[in-house]
């Protein structure tokens, strides 16, 4: 529910900017000052506005599964690989070097694929999105999976300056976002808590070396997986 209604409230803004927009250059049209650099940059704005909007409803894909849908036996080091599989390529690119760590076996886990990929693909865009607005050339990030007595941890960190601390407690808020306009959406991070939560774990965020640290704990399943 209160999803639903910060869903609602998020997409009335895009709405409402692209609506105002679309009547300043109707006005302009009707008393014939519509010159093209006005049109362009209204046109401009409306664009940005869409992508928005875009970007929330693409977040809201990931509540589409069908429930009951039985959750999956998931190695977490082929998940990670997996992850840097998907968005390595765009990082080093990015001029960011990329480091994990991960022992040669470890217990699965529990839980679905296309959600546990999203999250890493969350928190990896995240790092990335920071490390890419620094200046300078020292950018990474390390991934690391942990197997121990109290169950599976996957750590992302960055270099990246880390998180402001009046915004730490709020982070895995909905829609809570220090991007700007058009950039971020805020569910990012409040979607990759509830996927966790679900899978009976915790995600922490905290400031670590000169960075931020995303540690994700998970409880095992029984049974042995070779990395
Ligand atoms: P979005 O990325 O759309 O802003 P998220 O929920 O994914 O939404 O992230 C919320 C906020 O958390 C970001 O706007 C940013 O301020 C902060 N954040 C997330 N990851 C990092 C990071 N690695 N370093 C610093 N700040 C971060």
């Amino acid at each position: 529910g209160e999803m639903a209604t910060g869903v609602a409230h998020e997409l009335n803004q895009p709405l409402n900017v692209i609506r105002m927009a679309i009547n300043n250059i109707q006005r302009k049209v009707e008393s014939d000052q519509a010159d093209p650099d006005y049109l362009a940059a209204k046109l401009d704005k409306v664009e940005k506005q869409v992508e928005r909007a875009s970007a929330i409803i693409d977040h809201m894909r990931i509540f589409g599964r069908k429930p009951g849908v039985e959750s999956q036996v998931l190695d977490p080091v082929k998940m990670v690989k997996g992850s840097l599989g998907l968005i390595g390529e765009q990082l080093r690119l990015s001029g960011i070097d990329i480091e994990i760590d991960t022992p040669e076996t470890c217990r699965p886990i529990k839980g679905h694929q296309v959600q546990v990929e999203q999250v890493l693909l969350n928190l990896l865009s995240n790092a990335r999105d920071v490390l890419r607005d620094i200046p300078g050339g020292d950018k990474r990030i390390k991934m690391s999976v942990h197997d121990s007595d109290n169950g599976i941890k996957i750590c992302i960190e960055d270099n990246g300056g880390g998180i402001d601390p009046v915004d730490l407690p709020r982070l895995f808020e909905p829609f809570y976002t220090t991007k700007e306009v058009g950039q971020g959406t805020g569910l990012g991070l409040s979607i990759s808590y509830g996927i966790i939560t679900d899978m009976g774990g915790t995600i922490v965020a905290e400031n670590f070396g000169d960075g931020a640290r995303f540690t994700i704990s998970v409880p095992a399943i029984v049974e042995e997986c070779n990395a």
